[in-house]
């Protein structure tokens, strides 16, 4: 397990380490030849620091050859759906928070296949299932009967809910779906309760053990990250790439993908702890990259639509479009967001750009055939 790596780590001594990283270090990484496969975590920790910040065209030139050479040009949409904003959590920057006093909505059977019908409209194949945190509302058999109804419409189906049993994935897995993405928030364990003070939240490691029960029940991919903003995002993203590390060496034959969420404007009053620069977000994704090739590294319609169209071909392999952070919101929707997108074009406008960068818009990459 993870969480019996976490304890020997020092969150202070790797922010000391960051502010000792040298041009050098940064340069030596660089201009190394076999820059697609012989990188550790000790060059991503130099990647990030704020010395590698004067080398980021450098960075974003060789993370963009090696996306290319893994993965084409190549940008796979999705679209975000929200099941659910039922929430038993108080997590305070989100606008589900159980405290919030928002309209709650947990779509039925005839809700979910209005949502499938209008997304389906916009051309997209692959969808993310996405509900709050809630035992009973939406629970294994609500999202096993979700999952069921959206594989007759989508050749990928993934999921962001609430953390789960092992045997729940393996459910999951047999219905159908393709991914789990789950994010720690942060790894910074005294801090986290300030963040998650009620709730199944609040453990952190039951959410930290997570993807190890993700990847026990066999799941194809496992998406992992940090919300940017709580915490010092230097030594989080540290964390989140020992994680990813880790991961990929105990499971092996699985798929990752790492997501960049910022923290947005939302309901309620939330002021973010640090702020991560556009700027500061190519470094990290190009660090990413750099680092670990095979990864998928996903950009969502958080971030303005100039920065992303500008960003996409320098790392990144997918990207929601058009998106709602609302149940009910591609039909219709009185509900209250989960955060404001900043990105607000149709999923067509943003497949058009993509494809005036000569990049392919992929609508499907997998189908159960496949596997
Ligand atoms: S972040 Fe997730 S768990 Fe926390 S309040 Fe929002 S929906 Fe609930």
């Amino acid at each position: 397990m993870f969480s019996t790596h976490l304890p020997s780590i020092s969150w202070n001594k790797i922010q000391e380490n960051i502010t000792q990283i040298s041009t050098q270090d940064v340069q030596a990484i660089l201009s190394r030849s076999d820059n697609d496969s012989n990188n550790t975590l000790q060059d991503f920790l130099c990647l990030i620091s704020p010395v590698a910040a004067a080398y980021l065209d450098e960075m974003a030139q060789l993370s963009q050859s090696l996306t290319q050479s893994r993965f084409g040009k190549n940008i796979q949409l999705y679209a975000p759906m929200y099941l659910s904003n039922e929430c038993q959590n108080i997590c305070t920057y989100c606008g589900f928070s159980y405290t919030n006093k928002i309209p709650r909505k947990t779509l039925t059977d005839k809700e979910i296949l209005q949502e499938f019908d209008v997304i389906k409209s916009y051309g997209f194949e692959s969808i993310l299932l996405v509900t709050g945190e809630h035992d009973k509302l939406v629970g294994i058999d609500y999202l096993l009967n979700a999952v069921a109804l959206a594989k007759q419409h989508f050749s990928q189906v993934s999921i962001e809910v609430q953390p789960l049993e092992q045997h729940e994935y393996a459910q999951l897995k047999e219905a159908g779906v393709f991914a789990v993405l789950v994010y720690q928030e942060t790894y910074h364990k005294e801090t986290y309760k300030n963040y998650h003070p009620k709730g199944k939240k609040s453990n952190f490691n039951y959410r930290l053990e997570t993807p190890d029960r993700i990847g026990n029940a066999g799941m194809y991919k496992i998406g992992i990250g940090v919300l940017l903003g709580l915490e010092d995002w230097r030594v989080d993203s540290y964390f989140n790439a020992m994680h990813l590390d880790y991961l990929q060496r105990t499971f092996w034959q699985t798929k990752y993908s790492v997501s960049f969420p910022r923290i947005r404007p939302h309901e309620g009053k939330f002021i973010a702890n640090t702020h991560l620069t556009e700027k500061e977000l190519l470094q990290l994704i190009c660090a990413y990259r750099i680092c670990f090739p095979d990864v998928e590294l996903s950009l969502s319609s958080r971030e303005r639509a100039g920065f992303r169209d500008i960003i996409f071909p320098l790392g990144i392999t997918s990207m929601s479009a058009g998106s709602k952070t609302e149940p009910g919101g591609y039909s219709k929707s009185e509900a209250l967001k989960q955060f404001e997108v900043n990105d607000e074009r149709s999923a067509q406008e943003v497949a058009n750009i993509i494809r005036a960068k000569q990049y392919e818009a992929v609508w499907k990459d997998w189908d159960a055939i496949l596997v």
